[in-house]
């Protein structure tokens, strides 16, 4: 399909999926699908990041174990993408470089991106890198997460607020935290997260520590 200039004509509309994904589970997929659908995206890139400073309180997984469970979480949706932007960045990652880079990725003012993320996250925004730039750069979208209530999105500042879609999503009570606890615990993980990430992560014998 032939891209189309900025002169008012048709952008391509790109979702981008940051996260850990330490492991990858079906609330990030279904974040990714219905952001899909709904905003009529092009496609989704889910970018695992690299070095996680704002989870510097614990140990991460290798960024290739991230990155290879999103692979196989991500191979069967023909919407999905993944990159390694932020693995195979040196220094630890900002979604505002990351969209700043992403954006020499195409023609110039072909693409509009929509920086997708879960509620308790969004809410966190002002804690990011140069937040307020972030608008201008994407749309952000905020999917619902089961415990977070988007009336605190009203305490965001305007400028923020107006480049910001509240999506509600299929709510799932899953996290990256509860299934590392579950699988610590010797507790099924069986419909929390896809089967090949679920056989990835036991073949690895990732996560069995204690103290997840
Ligand atoms: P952890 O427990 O390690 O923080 P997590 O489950 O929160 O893991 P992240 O990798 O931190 O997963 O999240 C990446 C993005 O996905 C964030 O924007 C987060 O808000 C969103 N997200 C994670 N889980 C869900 C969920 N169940 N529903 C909606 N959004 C989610
Ligand atoms: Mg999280």
């Amino acid at each position: 399909m032939p891209l189309r200039s900025s002169e008012g004509l048709r952008k391509r509309k790109i979702g981008v999926m940051g996260g850990t994904f330490d492991p990858i589970h079906f609330g990030h997929l279904v974040a990714g699908e219905e952001a899909c659908f709904s905003l009529g995206l092009t496609e989704v890139v889910f970018v695992p990041t690299g070095d996680p400073f704002h989870k510097a309180g614990r140990t991460i997984s290798s960024a290739e174990h991230r990155y290879t469970m999103t692979m196989l979480a991500t191979l069967d949706n023909p919407h999905f993408r993944i990159s390694r932007v932020e693995i195979d960045r040196e220094t630890p990652s900002h979604t505002v470089d990351t969209l700043r880079e992403m954006r020499h990725w195409y023609p110039p003012g072909s693409v509009e991106f929509y920086f997708i993320t879960g509620l308790d996250a969004v809410l966190d925004i002002m804690a990011w890198k140069e937040p307020l730039e972030i608008p201008e750069l994407c749309r952000i979208v905020a999917v619902s997460r089961p415990g977070f209530n988007p009336k605190g999105l009203d305490d965001l500042p305007e400028t923020i607020r107006e480049n910001l879609v509240h999506l509600e999503i299929p709510l799932l009570a899953i996290s990256s935290t509860e299934i590392r606890q579950r699988v610590s615990n010797g507790q099924s993980i069986r419909y929390l997260a896809p089967w090949l990430v679920e056989q990835y992560i036991y073949k690895n014998a990732m996560y069995f520590r204690n103290g997840w």
